[in-house]
């Protein structure tokens, strides 16, 4: 690519401000090394950065824009709804339009509205534990869930891609009741149920794990998960913040149809601005404050412009949207296969509905210790290649690539010239 100057520039004063030089780890390119472009703007498909580099996103915010970037229907949104005020502190429609929107697809009779992915499941496993008063959780290593206290345990994203195994700052006490098993290893679940059963208030898992890189659920895994969470009356949280209207209209429950007793939403339904969700049960949600006793609140939930944007996505995300998010992304996935094979790099591209990663190995990837087993190395060298020839890619091995409807031929066209050339480097 060109000119980096600025980009460069901006880190070096972002660094002496903000520490590591960003408001979120994986954007400071730590794994896969040099600095990042720091972007101006984003159209459709492509991100501009501030020194006029263009690329195209197969970020896209990770996960959120499905329409692409400043989607006339989300902008026009939010002018909109931005000259009427940006926070009342007080309901509004668009807070009841939206939830109508997400139990709509979905099977969650309520849902809350809250700000991020991490206050989602933050919340509904307070009320998890509020509403079967108990104490303990399982969660799943390499699930992400944000960073809750007791939920960054063997956590995904960043804190794979950074090999943090647990984060100082938690108490032992605050991750005490965390118990951390094998993704997809169903004997696991019913050994500690046997044992611990009657603590357990929730088992919290990802739909489609896609923050240690896309690992999919084994076949029967997650209803089994809410078989025995039913048989022990506890409750199974599904994280939907990723998956959640984006593998489909009705995001991982559209392709599995496993109801899961609370749900956790987030990015698209925000369309790019600050919004999350965590619904379920109206038996279940109506242990929240007003009604009930389970405190949760928030200063900006519901804002009038993340509700204006989020409805501007869902009520454009057509059929039309995800065909051409599932064979873009399809489409691209076959090219990396084809490309890494042709250059003789070790590599499995796995894929849950339209996610998928590359993971550099030559075994199938089904748990944490699966996909740490990659070469970071190969992930980097492939990284840059892309980057230098216009295609920004999820900085970090352990993620999934990210499509959207405005990903026409063109852009698609670009990531995939480019593909021998990463390959190349990926197999050097
Ligand atoms: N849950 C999942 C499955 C996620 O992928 C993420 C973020 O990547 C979160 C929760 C946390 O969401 P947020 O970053 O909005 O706090």
């Amino acid at each position: 690519m060109g000119n980096d100057n600025t980009s460069a520039e901006l880190f070096q004063r972002a660094s002496a401000v903000v520490p590591g030089g960003v408001n979120s780890p994986v954007r400071a390119f730590g794994a896969v090394g040099g600095t990042p472009p720091f972007m101006a703007s984003g159209s459709g498909p492509y991100l501009t950065d501030v020194d006029g580099n263009t690329y195209v996103d197969l970020v896209c915010s990770w996960g959120p824009l499905i329409l692409g970037h400043a989607h006339p229907a989300v902008v026009e949104a939010l002018a909109e709804a931005a000259a009427k005020g940006t926070s009342f502190g007080a309901p509004t429609p668009g807070e009841v339009e939206l939830a109508e929107e997400i139990i709509a697809r979905t099977p969650v009779e309520q849902v809350r509205l809250v700000n991020s992915g991490t206050e989602a499941t933050m919340s509904a496993i307070r009320l998890a534990r509020g509403a079967t008063g108990r104490g303990r959780i399982v969660k799943f290593a390499g699930n992400y869930h944000g960073h809750v206290d007791s939920l960054l345990a063997a956590a995904g994203s960043g804190m794979a891609t950074f090999a943090v195994p647990d984060t100082p700052g938690v108490t032992r006490a605050g991750a005490a009741d965390t118990i951390v098993l094998p993704y997809n290893d169903i004997d696991a679940v019913e050994r500690v149920f046997a044992e611990s059963g009657p603590d357990i208030a929730c088992v919290i898992v990802e739909a489609c794990p896609a923050n240690m890189g896309v690992v999919p659920p084994r076949d029967g895994f997650n209803a089994r998960l809410k078989e025995l969470t039913a048989a022990h009356g506890a409750l199974l949280v599904l994280d939907e913040v990723l998956t959640g209207f984006r593998v489909s209209r009705s995001g991982w429950y559209g392709l599995e149809g496993v109801a899961a007793d609370l749900v956790t939403f987030g990015k698209v339904m925000g369309g790019g601005l600050p919004a999350a969700a965590f619904g379920g049960r109206a038996d279940l949600m109506a242990h929240l404050t007003p009604g009930g006793q389970v405190y949760q609140a928030g200063t900006l939930s519901g804002n009038p412009l993340a509700t204006a944007a989020g409805l501007a996505t869902l009520r454009n995300a057509t059929d039309d949207v995800y065909a051409r998010i599932d064979a873009v992304s399809a489409q691209v996935a076959d090219a990396v296969e084809r490309e890494l094979s042709a250059a003789g790099v070790p590599h499995r591209v796995q894929r849950g509905g339209n996610l998928f990663t590359v993971f550099f190995t030559d075994t199938e990837v089904t748990d944490f210790d699966g996909a740490r087993a990659q070469n970071t190395d190969r992930f980097a060298a492939f990284f840059h290649a892309m980057l230098e020839q216009g295609v920004y890619l999820p900085p970090a091995a352990f993620e999934a690539w990210f499509f959207s409807a405005a990903h026409d031929d063109a852009a698609i066209d670009r990531v995939i010239s480019a593909l021998p050339r990463a390959a190349r480097a990926a197999a050097e």
